[in-house]
């Protein structure tokens, strides 16, 4: 009955077992039906039972080998086939690995060596041994010797970020700004009367918000606003909130005069227009946000708000130099 109850159908062998007596079941093997009912961990004849599965810890870092302790037992057998599989749960981003432990001595527990090339991916896994006897019994699955154990593979950790570096970095230097320096060529932009107003008309005055950028110049309403070098026109536009009309002109010598507050349909260029020094640009008006009709009029260095590098400078000096 032995040698052939590992071929017995489940079903047989469940239907047998009832008719094995105790004194029987106590006196020798019991056939492949036992496993219906024969408590835990018993050794059968016809199917290995892994007595013993363990992966060490249920979490690893990827790299490193788990460590396995297997224990098979069958009875009569010296030696099975084992191998241990690690099956991925789903979406968790494993994959299959088998390892093979080869032919396996029984009634011992063993360490097996987790071979060099093996590598598992970071993911959840359930791993199970396989173990075959000789007679091509499968190993038997029992609640407390299932053969089987959960792994996490972690992914490893990346390593630490570069220190950031104590010395700050070196900041590569911008073009300096050309500043041609106050010319008397020129002509004063206001054709007409006009004054230089209190502190408020300053340049770096505050205003609210940011930081007055020009010299207010006093004077009536419809006064003539004047090129004060020859350049290229090139802004024209109306700003509601603060400029009103206003026109940019870059200056052959390089810098960048704006006017601000330009009367309304006044304006006598276009962009893009080259203009020789004293021509009429606009009239004097109080267009955008200005209490009074005056002339805003800014210089900037590098364009007029072009770039980072471009800034407005304190235009009075200059204003006092052409108004001679
Ligand atoms: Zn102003």
């Amino acid at each position: 009955m032995l040698s052939f109850a590992g071929a017995l159908p489940a079903s047989a062998a469940a239907a047998s077992a009832p008719s094995v007596g105790a004194a029987e079941a106590s006196a020798g093997p019991r056939s492949g039906g036992a496993e219906f009912g024969q408590p835990n961990g018993r050794p059968s004849a016809a199917h290995p039972i892994a007595t013993t599965f363990r992966i060490g810890r249920h979490t690893l870092t990827a790299g490193t080998a788990p460590k396995l302790a297997v224990r098979v037992d069958q009875r009569g057998v010296s030696r099975v086939t084992a191998r241990v599989v690690f099956r991925p749960l789903k979406g968790s981003g494993g994959s299959v690995l088998t390892v093979p432990l080869g032919r396996i001595r029984t009634g011992r527990l063993l360490h097996p060596a987790w071979p060099s090339s093996a590598a598992l991916k970071p993911g959840r896994y359930i791993v199970s041994l396989h173990a075959s006897g000789p007679a091509g019994g499968q190993l038997l699955r029992r609640a407390k010797a299932s053969g089987k154990a959960p792994l996490t593979v972690k992914a490893k950790p990346a390593p630490p970020a570069p220190k950031p570096p104590t010395t700050p970095p070196v900041v590569a230097p911008t073009t300096p700004v050309p500043d041609p320096g106050i010319t008397n060529d020129g002509v004063f932009p206001v054709a007409g009367a006009h004054s230089f107003g209190g502190a408020d008309a300053r340049f770096g005055t505050g205003r609210t918000g940011h930081t007055h950028e020009g010299q207010d110049v006093l004077a009536a309403e419809g006064t003539p606003v004047v090129s004060p070098l020859a350049g290229i026109v090139v802004a024209r536009d109306y700003q509601a909130s603060a400029a009103g009309y206003y026109l940019t002109v870059d200056a052959a010598d390089g810098r960048s005069f704006f006017f601000a507050h330009c009367q309304k349909d006044t304006f006598a260029v276009t962009v893009g227009q080259t203009i020789p020094a004293g021509q009429q640009l606009c009239r004097v008006g109080h267009t955008g946000d200005a209490t009074g009709p005056h002339l805003h009029f800014e210089i900037w260095l590098g364009g007029w708000r072009r770039d980072k590098a471009s800034h407005a400078i304190d235009p009075l000096a200059q204003l006092q130099a052409w108004d001679r």
